[in-house]
């Protein structure tokens, strides 16, 4: 790309990308790289390249791009529901809600699954709070679509992994018990680590905080060493943490699991003293950790599957959809959709090799291991294949007839929720005007 001298900068542009006829190539390009149009019609100005203005990105956005993008991803998702109808064992799935917002007060909450033998995003449902009672209310709403959309298309549920959203929980339970419903292990040991964190700063329970990496690690444990998922076992297994940290490894009084299942313990290379039973500390921690709402939920615990996919798709859709901009509703559910498309390009992506052959891995040291450090595998670049699909796609249609693009969303449209402001009265703008001006002369 050749760069204008400054003095030619009021001359004609260097590039022409929106051509005579107008075709949507240049909004294609920002919208289909999840960049923020604003951005990048600025940074062309910059460069004096020549591009389309913001209102002819949201009018391209809205009558080309958004058709484009839904029915992509429509028939990807047609594909996969192909693959999976003739599943004898049914779907495994994991599901999770996200908040377009932080806090209380979001206008969207979407509801994905993943299905986790194939690591691909499977359904995205976007609600926007003015459908349900509040926007607390998305995530099950979300949740009720997907299963409903599954349904329609003859798919069968035999397992949903999510968070112990109790909503959920007692929908799934009440209206569809031949899914097995079963929970995430981090999202309960995150639970368990705030609470161990907060009984830590009490007076003499200052060792707890020591024993809450062992404490979080056999939980983790627990689970993924009873892969048959036998409830009872998980749950005996996680009782066994009580008598371990007041040094008693056998003789437990638990017949379905006596003992501790660690070899001999290296004395010299402890660093923490054991619990003294009957302690302020000892009697906090049994608390916390034998509660009956905690033993409960430990024996539906996932012991292969767990949600991480979900937090990675949900940290993907934050580039393509930034919590502090502002989206239409169909903005939205194409930014989200663009997210399930890459994540679904790239989700099988292998580790990345060192000139000399080695398998990649880097050192990171995220803040809630407070100075601790993880180490994680290096994939290979991503690939975005999918953006030059959507652009085939686009002028395909877009030569055939715009018109007939922009009409194929009329339906979807039509059952589209109102703007949030619609149901709020509308002052007469002049008189706001004037008794704004007033107030403030
Ligand atoms: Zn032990």
């Amino acid at each position: 790309m050749q760069f204008m001298p400054l003095c030619e900068k009021m001359g004609k542009p260097a590039i022409h990308w929106e051509n005579a006829c107008g075709k949507p190539d240049a909004s294609a390009g920002i919208l289909f790289s999840g960049s923020m149009p604003s951005k990048a019609i600025r940074l062309f100005k910059i460069m004096n390249i020549s591009c389309v203005g913001l209102s002819t990105f949201f009018r391209h956005q809205r009558k080309y791009l958004e058709p484009t993008i839904i029915s992509y991803w429509e028939a990807e998702q047609a594909n996969l529901f192909d693959v999976l109808r003739f599943e004898d064992e049914g779907l495994v799935l994991s599901g999770d809600g996200r908040s377009d917002s932080p806090g209380h007060c979001a206008k969207y909450g979407s509801f994905t699954v993943i299905e986790q033998r194939l690591n691909k995003v499977l359904d995205i449902q976007l609600v926007q709070s003015n459908e349900v009672k509040s926007s607390t209310w998305c995530e099950f709403e979300g949740l009720k679509r997907t299963i409903d959309h599954l349904d329609s298309e003859d798919l069968v549920v035999s397992a949903l992994i999510t968070d112990r959203h109790r909503q959920n929980g007692k929908w799934i339970r009440e209206e569809c018990p031949e899914i097995n419903h079963m929970f995430d292990v981090w999202h309960v040991s995150k639970a368990i680590g705030k609470k161990l964190d907060k009984i830590a700063l009490l007076k003499d329970c200052e060792d707890i905080a020591l024993w809450k990496p062992s404490i979080i690690n056999h939980l983790y444990w627990s689970a993924g060493s009873t892969p048959n998922g036998d409830g009872a076992l998980i749950v005996a297994k996680w009782e066994s943490v009580m008598f371990h940290v007041q040094n008693q490894h056998i003789n437990h009084p638990n017949l379905v699991f006596p003992e501790c299942d660690h070899g001999p313990l290296n004395a010299q290379a402890r660093d923490k003293e054991w619990l003294t039973p009957n302690t302020k500390a000892t009697v906090k921690l049994e608390g916390l950790l034998m509660a009956k709402y905690l033993l409960k939920d430990i024996a539906k615990l996932s012991t292969e599957y767990q949600t991480s996919g979900l937090e990675a798709f949900h940290s993907l859709v934050l580039m393509f959809a930034p919590k502090h901009t502002g989206f239409s509703y169909f903005g939205m559910t194409c930014r989200l959709y663009l997210a399930g498309l890459h994540y679904n390009e790239n989700s099988d992506r292998l580790q990345a090799l060192c000139s000399d052959g080695r398998s990649q891995y880097n050192i990171r040291f995220p803040k809630f291991k407070k100075g601790g450090h993880t180490v994680r595998v290096v994939k290979t670049k991503p690939t975005y294949d999918y953006t030059f699909t959507l652009m085939k796609r686009l002028l395909e249609s877009y030569r055939e007839s715009p018109l007939a693009l922009n009409q194929s969303m009329n339906i979807l449209r039509a059952n589209a929720p109102g703007p949030l402001a619609s149901a709020f009265d509308q002052p007469n703008k002049a008189e706001a005007i004037a008794r704004h001006t007033t107030r403030f002369r």
